[in-house]
């Protein structure tokens, strides 16, 4: 660390996403991406002539993009907004509601929540996930914290109802919620509906997953109008223009295309059943996904074993070491068929070459 670096910065922990070695052409399956394009219309936009007008500065309050979203969601313009990704979402969301006070989540979540608390000096706690690695939701209607929550759970994969969800919001109206959505396309009921009943929900979505549009990285929350003030003007203080003029044009195009989303989601499920089923039938333990990735494990080959055996066979995937109980899972994102088939492939190898 430099000698000008802030103190209260000194027990900084940078966030450490998916590894992206460039050794040689990997199969991607460590970060939830994809390789599958975007919607054509987002290749169109593109292409277009208004990509000669980048000389100019974009609109602030991204209207297109909220028009879109306001669309797609029923709400109103004043209760969505717009990020270069969840993560800067989450962050705005730390900054303006949580100095000095106290959160939770879960102790099994997407660490990027343990990051910021960390960065931020909030006192987090961190709620243990059942032994079955459901969420024990009485523990959260309980806590007077503001809770934050990934829903489906990332890296689990299981999700709450919106019934489950609606109890917690109410039990308790002086703390907020934060839904973290991200996974909700791929055969989830969003919590969105709710925001217009409660004033203390935010819902966020992001562009990553299954929009395809990880490298634009374009993310919205929704939530009641005032919740949405208060982020915007400390957005407009740090950086009034967080979202790119591309990453307006490719996010709008991308938000329209419905037909195309549903395509993606229907060809995620499609290959996440068929991960699971032959993952399964070589003795692996699937837990049941709501997202485009599979947590798993197995009898005797341990998560990290495994990780370092699909890494020589060009694959990449996700094992945490920490938590402890999930030291023997690993991570696959679901990809294409043909990525999918590639993974059982090596996973036959190599339990053959270590059976042997
Ligand atoms: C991938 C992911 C994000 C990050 O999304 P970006 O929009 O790319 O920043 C946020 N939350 C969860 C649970 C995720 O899995």
């Amino acid at each position: 660390m430099g000698k000008f670096m802030s103190n209260r910065y000194r027990n900084l922990k940078p966030y450490i996403p998916g590894e992206q070695p460039k050794d040689k052409i990997y199969i991607k399956l460590n970060a939830n991406e994809t390789s599958r394009p975007p919607s054509p219309k987002v290749l169109e936009v593109l292409k277009s002539d208004r990509m000669k007008q980048l000389g100019m500065y974009t609109d602030p309050h991204s209207r297109e993009l909220k028009k879109a979203v306001s669309d797609t969601f029923d709400v109103s313009m004043a209760e969505i907004f717009v990020g270069n990704g969840s993560d800067e979402i989450l962050g705005y969301i730390f900054l303006t509601f949580f100095e000095n006070k106290h959160i939770c989540y879960p102790d099994i979540t997407y660490s990027f929540y343990a990051t910021l608390a960390l960065a931020l000096d909030i006192d987090a706690e961190e709620i243990k996930l059942k032994k079955d690695f459901t969420i024990d939701i009485n523990q959260f209607i309980e806590t007077n914290r503001h809770i934050i929550l990934a829903n489906p759970n990332a890296p689990t994969g299981y999700a709450l109802s919106i019934r489950e969800i609606e109890k917690i919001v109410r039990s308790k109206p002086d703390r907020l919620v934060i839904v973290d959505e991200a996974y909700i396309d791929y055969g989830n009921e969003s919590s969105i509906p709710l925001v217009k009943k409660y004033d203390n929900l935010m819902v966020i979505h992001t562009m990553s997953k299954s929009r395809n549009l990880a490298g634009a990285h374009i993310g919205y929350c929704i939530a009641n109008k005032k919740l949405i003030a208060d982020i915007e003007s400390i957005k407009s203080v740090l950086n009034p223009f967080n979202l790119s003029d591309i990453s307006m044009a490719v996010g709008t195009a991308a938000m329209l295309d419905r037909k195309y989303l549903q395509q993606t989601v229907q060809a995620v499920i499609e290959a996440r059943i068929y991960i699971t089923n032959e993952l399964r039938k070589m003795n692996f333990y699937v837990l049941e996904s709501n997202t485009n990735f599979v947590f798993v494990s197995h009898p005797w080959l341990s998560a990290e074993e495994y990780n370092i055996r699909l890494k020589e066979h060009g694959i990449l995937a996700r094992h945490y070491k920490k938590p402890d109980r999930i030291r023997n899972f690993l991570r696959i994102t679901v990809g294409t068929m043909l990525e999918m088939a590639a993974v059982v492939q090596a996973t036959r190898k190599i339990l053959l070459s270590l059976a042997a």
